[in-house]
């Protein structure tokens, strides 16, 4: 049996009022009505079951059954940072990082990112953020910022135990990623880093790391790095 639909709310209480792009998706995509049951998630992690109370064209009113701490959040803290990329490439990255584990997105602008992102792009990538949180079953997702520029990005950072940065002008073999639960991972745009770019990083404790002798498209990359990272963080398994 298919699980109850899931939900994002800005408030838990006994009675819950399902508005905005939430209310369209269950009332026109999915045609939800008095008697479903569906999930509700504030993101604080737990997962509110609900029952349809009252559905109106306006209005959906929720009464919550239950709750549960969700166990599909990661344990590792994750920070992926990526430079803004072209097309709906970004969209792509995020939406994988989400279902990988992240807990938090950074897309930045450095030297050679030749994409930008304006406030409609970036609203775009938190709702691809939020799709991709409900399809994978996670009960947050991960809020997505943007850095107009590197240093910024960088020092977002500071807290984070490893961090590495994918420098694909390093020796093959260069870096290593060591078994952890606190990670920041820094990922060029197509149009890659400086050398400038590459030491202020290093000055800032960030150890580069290669991906290999071949030079992989920075949604690759991404997707790659981070794969191995949740991997030796335990999550993969
Ligand atoms: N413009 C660069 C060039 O032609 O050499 C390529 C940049 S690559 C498309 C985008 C990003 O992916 C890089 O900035 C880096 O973060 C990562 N990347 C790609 N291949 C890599 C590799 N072999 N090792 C480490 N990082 C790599």
């Amino acid at each position: 049996m298919a699980a109850p639909k899931r939900f994002f709310v800005e408030y838990i209480s006994e009675e819950v009022l399902l508005t905005g792009e939430e209310l369209r998706h269950a009332r026109s995509v999915l045609r939800l009505d008095a008697g479903d049951e569906v999930t509700l998630l504030d993101g604080s992690g737990v997962e509110y079951s609900a029952v349809i109370a009252r559905s109106e064209k306006a209005s959906m009113i929720l009464h919550v059954t239950g709750r549960r701490l969700s166990d599909r959040e990661p344990k590792a803290d994750a920070y992926l940072l990526i430079g803004a990329l072209k097309g709906d490439k970004t969209e792509l990255v995020v939406q994988k990082a989400v279902e990988l584990g992240v807990n938090r997105i950074g897309v930045f602008s450095s030297r050679y990112c030749a994409a930008y992102l304006n406030e409609n792009k970036l609203e775009r990538l938190n709702k691809v953020a939020r799709e991709a949180a409900k399809q994978c079953m996670r009960a947050v997702a991960p809020k997505v910022a943007y850095y107009d520029n590197f240093a910024a990005a960088l020092e977002s950072a500071d807290e984070y135990k490893n961090k590495l940065f994918a420098c694909e002008f390093l020796p093959a073999g260069s870096g290593e990623i060591a078994e952890g639960d606190s990670y920041a991972i820094v990922v060029g745009s197509e149009g890659g880093f400086t050398e400038e770019e590459y030491h202020a990083a290093e000055s800032l404790g960030f150890c580069g790391v290669s991906l290999g002798k071949r030079i992989l498209r920075a949604e690759t990359a991404a997707i790659a790095l981070l794969s191995v990272v949740m991997y030796r963080a335990g999550e993969l398994q």
